[in-house]
């Protein structure tokens, strides 16, 4: 398949820049699995730095990041509380069903967002044949939920909801810099209303591979076994790593980029008649486009773009999700919307 010249298919289609490729050639390196890649161990620190936790563990994806979270915190038989569109229910291939042996309950949420009274309501009571309620889960941003926001202060009634209820929190943090970048809420602070969380290096920061998950030290010291487990031990990781350190570097504050582009593109679509979606709800780099007032199908819609040498894919019948990341810029946004109100017209 040729790839399209505007890949607006997801924030994972990015290639390593140049510059961050010459960062990965000059990684120190050593063997990962013995502790002795110190260039890992800096990106571990770094991240841990950046998320006020007192540890982290590099893996090779933000699935095992999940994976290893609710592996070590829920027992067989546990129930997780998460958005119905959440990655962890819909894009793990049952990892938690698989691997914990957990299950995961769906709330019906907005956007990707449930809210407090949801979640206290989820919560079990402690009955003899129910399953045990054990974690809250969130994405930041949501992802299916168009990149929104979750706001701080939810979060931290979550964590106080979870402590009353014996209950740990995670947060799904793939997306959780440009959160940050959009709303001016540091890592830190986002992080602390959780046990664990992560971030994802191969989304909006480019890099090729990765995912960084953080927590207390007791966590990292129950997730190393899991990782090992799971196959997730690596070598001369370095060379990953060295891109994480780069991308933290030159392309966290550069996340303004995308939101912007995606706002613009958000507005140049509105206008097109057929076509629904409220700019003002683009927080993000993540657009849903609602196409259900065209007479074709989104995937209609997504195979003539797609001719037209712009990729945004179908989520449904009705509806596009288009992500904005560092490898589109302005100009091949507004490309994009022309071609998008041609093969409408
Ligand atoms: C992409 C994504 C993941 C998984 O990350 P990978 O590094 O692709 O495994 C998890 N959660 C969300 C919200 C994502 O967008």
């Amino acid at each position: 398949m040729s790839i399209p010249t505007i890949d607006l298919f997801s924030d994972t289609k990015t290639r390593p820049s140049k510059p961050m490729l010459n960062a990965m050639i000059a990684a120190e390196m050593g063997d990962e699995q013995a502790g002795e890649d110190p260039t890992t161990i800096e990106l571990q620190e770094r991240v841990a730095s950046l998320l006020g936790k007192e540890a982290a563990l590099f893996v090779p994806s933000g699935t095992m990041c999940n994976q290893i979270a609710i592996a070590v915190q829920c027992q067989p038989g546990d129930e997780i509380i998460a958005d119905k569109t959440a990655h962890i229910i819909n894009f793990e291939a049952g990892g938690a069903a698989v691997i914990a042996r957990a299950m995961i309950r769906p709330l019906e949420g907005l956007r990707g967002q449930f809210s407090l009274d949801q979640a206290r309501d989820a919560i079990r009571a402690g009955f003899r044949h129910a399953p045990s309620s054990k974690m809250i889960s969130v994405e930041q941003t949501a992802n299916l939920g168009g990149g929104s926001i979750w706001p701080l202060d939810i979060l931290k009634s979550f964590q106080a909801l979870s402590v009353e209820h014996n209950l740990v929190t995670h947060m799904d943090g793939a997306r959780l810099l440009n959160a940050v970048v959009a709303s001016g809420v540091s890592a830190a602070d986002y992080a602390a209303t959780v046990d664990t969380v992560w971030i994802d290096l191969s989304k909006g920061l480019g890099c090729p591979v990765g995912g960084v998950i953080a927590g207390s030290k007791d966590f990292i010291d129950q997730a190393w076994p899991w990782k090992q487990r799971l196959g997730g031990s690596m070598r001369q990781s370095g060379i990953l790593a060295a891109a994480g350190l780069y991308a933290l570097d030159h392309n966290v504050e550069r996340l303004e980029v995308d939101h912007l582009n995606a706002k613009n593109l958000a507005n140049r679509l509105a206008q097109i008649p057929g076509i629904k979606i409220d700019p003002m709800t683009v927080e993000t780099n993540i657009l849903i486009i609602n196409v259900a007032n065209l007479k074709v199908s989104a995937s209609e819609i997504s195979e003539q773009l797609l001719l037209n040498g712009v990729r945004i894919g179908a989520m449904g019948p009705d509806s596009m999700r288009a992500v904005t990341h560092l490898d589109v810029d302005e100009a091949g946004i507004n490309r994009a919307a022309d071609i998008f109100a041609k093969i409408c017209s």
